[in-house]
């Protein structure tokens, strides 16, 4: 039978219960962060719950960086609370660096995610943890845990793999696994968006940079710092170094000491604003916002030629927060399609969605015929990178 339970924040510890296995929990608490309760052991996912004894850092976008207070990590590190961490090295490198190395985590408390290959699995408690690629961005993961069930929480994630060039893959996507209890994300959950592919989006993207850089403009990209800033760095074809911001270059160099290095770039400062004004044909990527800043705004010139990267660029309203030149449709999240498809992939029997348009997802999945689906659950979550 089919059923569309609504999780009021408040009001989740009474809901919960309904058509529950009593070993297995899935929730918010009232400040929002995710949890899994199963067979006792309570794991928090991407946030920090004072009850949580492993916590799952699926990225390292900000919203997904648990925020421990000090005193716990200070009692975390001195071995006097047992709580452990599951998280990419690069996730937990680049924490620390966004964090300004308050999240700390020790290395006695960092359970899983230690070596880069994916997947990889460890049994914790009688229960089989496998931590997989989800593609949304460096570092990025998603979490099985089996139990007498299994439960699946993906994380933000993407559906297809992207390629640097012809010879290297450099992301991989994520891949629906068969599961019971399914945790996923709905960004872009509404039916009317749909990207074009990566592949098609690299060929415009290169032939619009060269066209620019043969008239003698300066390409400024403004994007996200993390993630989408080394997307279009990998996606790049230039014979020209490419130019980062500090921000981004501080990125760019955690990922090289993790065996990630980034083709042909340098740091602004190496440039500077005179003589980017006096070469112009660079391409320049700098935060989301910044080219409103000095000394950024001061090279964004009819000379110039700003392009920006990103699934929201389909939003009108977005466009107008972000003039622009040129806008691309790259997205670190699947579109409508692709999360439809991983959740009829995965084949859950209870199903519980984050992150963006969970009603419209909601609403899509009812007018499908899912024999096994017992329950949709909303797991209400504030942010969205
Ligand atoms: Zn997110
Ligand atoms: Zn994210």
């Amino acid at each position: 039978m089919f059923q569309n339970h609504v999780f009021e924040i408040k009001k989740w510890q009474e809901k919960r219960i309904k058509n529950k296995n009593a070993n297995i929990i899935i929730g918010n608490t009232k400040n929002n962060g995710l949890f899994i309760k199963v067979k006792n052991t309570f794991i928090a996912l991407d946030c920090w719950i004072p009850k949580a004894e492993l916590i799952f850092i699926s990225h390292a976008h900000m919203d997904h960086i648990p925020r421990v207070p000090l005193e716990i990590l200070e009692k975390i590190r001195m071995n006097k609370i047992d709580v452990k961490f599951i998280c990419t090295k690069i996730s937990k490198d680049i924490a620390e660096l966004r964090t300004n190395n308050q999240l700390i985590i020790p290395e006695h408390a960092w359970l899983m995610g230690k070596t880069p290959q994916l997947p990889q699995s460890m049994e914790y408690k009688g229960m089989k943890f496998t931590i997989f690629d989800n593609g949304h961005a460096p570092g990025s993961i998603g979490l099985m845990i089996e139990a007498e069930e299994k439960i699946l929480y993906t994380g933000d994630f993407i559906t297809e793999k992207r390629c640097s060039s012809e010879k290297v893959v450099c992301i991989r996507c994520f891949n629906p696994i068969p599961c019971d209890y399914l945790i996923t994300e709905c960004t872009y959950g509404d039916p009317s968006i749909s990207f074009p592919s990566v592949a098609e989006l690299r060929k415009f993207l290169n032939k619009i940079v060269q066209e620019n850089l043969d008239l003698g403009k300066l390409i400024i990209i403004p994007c996200t710092i993390f993630g989408k800033a080394q997307v279009i760095h990998e996606m790049l074809q230039c014979e020209e170094e490419i130019i980062l911001d500090r921000d981004i270059a501080a990125i760019a160099r955690i990922l090289e000491k993790n065996g990630r290095a980034l083709p042909n770039w340098a740091p602004y400062k190496h440039y500077g604003k005179r003589k980017l004004k006096e070469e112009r044909n660079h391409v320049l990527i700098i935060p989301p916002h910044a080219i409103n800043k000095s000394p950024y705004n001061e090279l964004a010139t009819p000379e110039s030629l700003i392009i920006v990267p990103s699934g929201r660029v389909l939003f009108e309203s977005y466009r107008k927060e972000n003039p622009a030149d040129i806008y691309l449709p790259l997205s670190d999240h699947a579109d409508f399609k692709g999360i439809i498809t991983s959740i009829l992939e995965s084949n859950p029997k209870e199903l519980y969605l984050e992150h963006g348009e969970i009603e419209k997802i909601s609403h899509a999945l009812t007018n499908m015929n899912l024999d096994r689906l017992e329950s949709i659950n909303f797991l209400k979550t504030p942010y969205w990178t």
